[in-house]
């Protein structure tokens, strides 16, 4: 291994013609994609990348909750992963470009490195120790090599983690939304490793602040269009929740699928009265939300218990496209099949007080249902044909 020539700038400083600072900003550009790539994860958005002689040698991004790892810092990741690059401990000539200001740790790690330079964006005024909070690259006894920049797309940089930060307050509050005395919520622990509606209503008067939870699968966020694809309810079973739909989204392109756990069932809220449950108030939530999200005209893919509940919805005016029925024999499942639908169909009910739905429905003793890969294709294609080559939308 070549011994490392120390880059010629190693003062901070940057030329009077800003080259340099382009330079940085370049580097930086590639920081944010680690960074956004760490928020994708779920992890707080923050990215390293390290450079030397203008090539970039490692990068890293901030994963200390995937790797339950306190140090899973991105500048540690881009360091360990830059020593392994390079054969050597030492990374005199190199510079760490990272979106956050670093910590002690981090600041330590680099000291420890003989790191020429490191670049940061957005100041991080609660653990910064590159000036912020203290300045470990300013204590002459413990710092004879690394020079610090700030402020490099500090702003991009800073704009990351504050959203990162303000949708986990948003979920937060989601999640916190508290639960009617007369009701209960199962806890999400319960629905891991099952796909299903996630996402979650309770504006509707109907509910009287109930939530229920629904997937709205194919919606188009946040560009303002209206989305003209005809729309298909789903309705489960008296035994099930949206769970049982989980194939179909993938095999109704052009479509956009809403797929509702009734109130009592999946994610939604669980009332404790049976008495609440009649046909009547599940199709006024149902129109109601419907009328929330802005839809008037949908199809309907149903279970058969959920028939007298379409009729409603049908004289309602709700119910505007194809009605398809899931044919009995799609929904019969045997074996190995059958023990994963029937934890999941158990999975919303950790108890009876959770069961006054099922209790409602008569359905707390059925034989296991399910809809299979191969089940939801058929069904997609009877959908698709039902629905003729025209669709069935008149927006
Ligand atoms: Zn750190």
């Amino acid at each position: 291994m070549p011994m490392v020539e120390p880059l010629s700038q190693t003062s901070g400083g940057l030329s009077a013609d800003g080259a340099p600072q382009d330079e940085d900003a370049r580097w930086m550009v590639l920081a944010l994609d680690e960074a956004r790539a760490a928020a994708a994860a779920g992890e707080v958005p923050v990215g390293a990348v390290l450079v030397r002689d203008g090539r970039m040698v490692a990068t890293g991004r901030n994963a200390p909750v995937a790797t339950h790892d306190p140090s899973a810092h991105a500048e540690m990741a881009a360091l360990r992963a830059g020593g392994q690059a390079l054969g050597n401990y030492r990374l005199d000539g190199c510079t760490l470009y990272v979106t956050l200001e670093p910590c002690a740790m981090c600041a330590g790690a680099m000291l420890h490195a003989r790191l020429d330079r490191v670049v940061f964006g957005a100041a991080d005024a609660r653990t910064g120790a590159a000036g912020s909070v203290l300045d470990l690259f300013g204590v002459g006894q413990l710092n004879h090599h690394t020079a610090v920049q700030g402020g490099v797309m500090g702003e991009e940089c800073g704009a990351l983690l504050q959203d990162f930060f303000r949708g986990r307050r948003a979920q937060a509050r989601a999640q916190a939304q508290p639960v009617r005395d007369d009701a209960l919520r199962t806890p999400e622990a319960r629905f891991v490793g099952f796909d299903g509606p996630h996402a979650f209503f309770s504006k509707p008067p109907a509910l009287g602040g109930l939530r229920l939870a629904y997937a709205d699968r194919g919606d188009v966020a946040g560009d303002g269009r209206q989305d003209r694809r005809p729309v298909v309810l789903c309705l489960h079973g008296a035994a099930q929740w949206g769970y049982l739909f989980r194939h179909l989204p993938d095999l109704l392109p052009g479509h956009r699928l809403l797929v509702p756990d009734l109130i009592g069932f999946g994610r939604s809220d669980k009332p404790k009265k049976e008495a609440l449950h009649t046909r009547e108030w599940h199709a006024e939530v149902l129109r109601q939300w419907l009328a929330a999200l802005g839809i008037g005209e949908v199809g309907l893919i149903l279970h058969p218990d959920m028939s007298g509940l379409a009729d409603l919805l049908a004289g309602q005016g709700v119910i505007a496209g194809p009605r398809l029925v899931i044919p009995p024999a799609a929904l019969v499942v045997r074996g190995a099949a059958a023990e994963d639908a029937a934890r999941a169909w158990a999975a919303p009910f950790p108890d009876k007080g959770h069961e006054a739905a099922l209790r409602a429905w008569s359905a707390r003793r059925r034989p296991v249902q399910d809809l299979s890969a191969d089940a939801a294709r058929a069904l997609a294609a009877r959908w698709q044909a039902l629905e003729g080559p025209m669709g069935y939308s008149r927006g």
